[in-house]
């Protein structure tokens, strides 16, 4: 099989380069040519000698996934629809905030502050890491699809590579990604290794150069692998905590059966010691009558007392088939508040990409299930209704 030369992290690049009698500054070189003037033809590299372009053409390959579509929003959220091959796509969207000719010391700061629209500009692109997702959250729209495979480390920063290609036109030229967040498709945590090389790459300073606190990983709580990211690659975590108390948890996120809040929680406190930002950004979706009553407020500021966090709460965004509603706003205004008096800070999730299925849970893409997970809800519609009702 050739060698797709974009999914090498920095070290596995170089090893390359040297294995062919390089030296090591061929790989910063590649890199360049690669991530940052997105050139995926060898001919192009024209500081490089002939006889290494064509040996490397004839060795290697520097392959993104294919673009199937790209639709943008009134907003500007854009969604790009990836080919991985055998039938499964996977989703990619940039969301870009405030305004992109804002200079340090003018206008507003950002902020997610209500009354203030946010002027200083931030554009955010949420990266998938699988296809299709083996969690199975009651309340997700990829975890219905099943699940195919993990994503190649190529397919991962592939899409952070398509998307600065194609938006590096226009007024966001100058840079228009300051943010990755892995919130796509699938567990990134479940796909550790290709993660890990692709978060290398964003960090990397002769690939995408951005700060670990500008790349967040977000997790179901897969224990062993927080410990692992703490130790391999500390960029900014959020944890997708969604109730407070585990007979809940259990209903809306299977995975805590396996690692429940106790240990999950004991986890968070370990990463933070190491981590590029001094708390956990918990996130929590907002189930009407499910998750949202002042009751849980109140048992969730009592939960997390010891860890450093932030809370984003997450409207639930809706998609055909689901039994969950969007709780009110007067639920999430109050919930909101009760967490406030507590002392934490609390962030509601603004929904972007209305129209083109781009919010968070909507991104569903093209799965080839391998875990019969559509046939068995078909016929387990009935079943999901059940756990809604236990829930309740
Ligand atoms: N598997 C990872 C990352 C993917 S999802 C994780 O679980 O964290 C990113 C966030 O969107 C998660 O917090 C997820 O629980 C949330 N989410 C999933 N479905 C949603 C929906 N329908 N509406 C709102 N948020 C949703």
């Amino acid at each position: 099989m050739t060698i797709n030369l974009l999914g090498l992290g920095p070290r596995q690049l170089e090893a390359y380069c040297t294995a062919l009698g390089e030296r090591p500054f061929r790989a910063r070189q590649l890199m360049r040519w690669m991530h940052q003037a997105g050139i995926d033809d060898f001919g192009a590299m024209t500081d490089m000698s002939k006889a290494l372009r064509e040996r490397l053409a004839s060795q290697t390959t520097i392959g993104a996934p294919a673009v199937l579509s790209d639709a943008t929003a009134a907003d500007g959220t854009r969604k790009w629809l990836l080919d991985v091959g055998t039938g499964n796509a996977v989703e990619t969207v940039f969301i870009p905030e405030g305004d992109p000719e804002w200079k340090a010391g003018t206008g507003t700061p950002a902020g997610d502050d209500a009354d203030h629209a946010p002027r200083r500009y931030r554009g955010t692109l949420c990266i998938s890491s699988q296809a299709g997702c083996a969690l199975e959250c009651s309340f997700c729209a990829t975890g219905r699809q099943g699940f195919n495979r993990n994503l190649e480390a190529a397919e991962i920063i592939g899409q952070l590579w398509w998307a600065n290609k194609s938006l590096g036109r226009g007024v966001l030229a100058a840079r228009p990604i300051t943010n990755v967040v892995m919130m796509g498709m699938g567990e990134p945590l479940a796909n550790f290794d290709n993660v890990v090389t692709a978060l290398e790459l964003m960090l990397d300073d002769c690939a995408y150069g951005l700060s670990r606190r500008r790349v967040t990983v977000s997790t179901a709580g897969m224990v062993p692998a927080i410990d692992r990211l703490r130790e391999a690659c500390p960029v900014a975590l959020a944890v997708s905590l969604h109730a407070p108390n585990d007979a809940l948890r259990d209903q809306l996120v299977p995975l805590n059966r396996k690692y429940p809040i106790r240990e999950l929680l004991a986890a968070c406190t370990r990463y933070v010691e190491k981590a590029p930002r001094e708390f956990i950004m918990f996130e929590y979706v907002m189930l009407a009558g499910v998750n949202d009553g002042a009751a849980h407020a109140r048992e969730l500021t009592h939960l997390v007392r010891d860890v450093p966090c932030k809370i984003n709460l997450i409207p639930f965004n809706g998609y055909p088939g689901t039994v969950y509603s969007r709780s009110p706003e007067r639920a999430v205004a109050r919930f909101s508040e009760i967490l406030f008096e507590q002392g934490y800070t609390v962030t509601v999730r603004k929904t972007r990409g209305a129209g083109i299925d781009a919010a968070c849970g909507q991104l569903a893409g093209r799965v080839q299930d391998k875990t019969r997970r559509a046939e068995r809800t078909a016929a387990g519609r009935e079943g999901t209704e059940q756990t809604l009702e236990a829930a309740r």
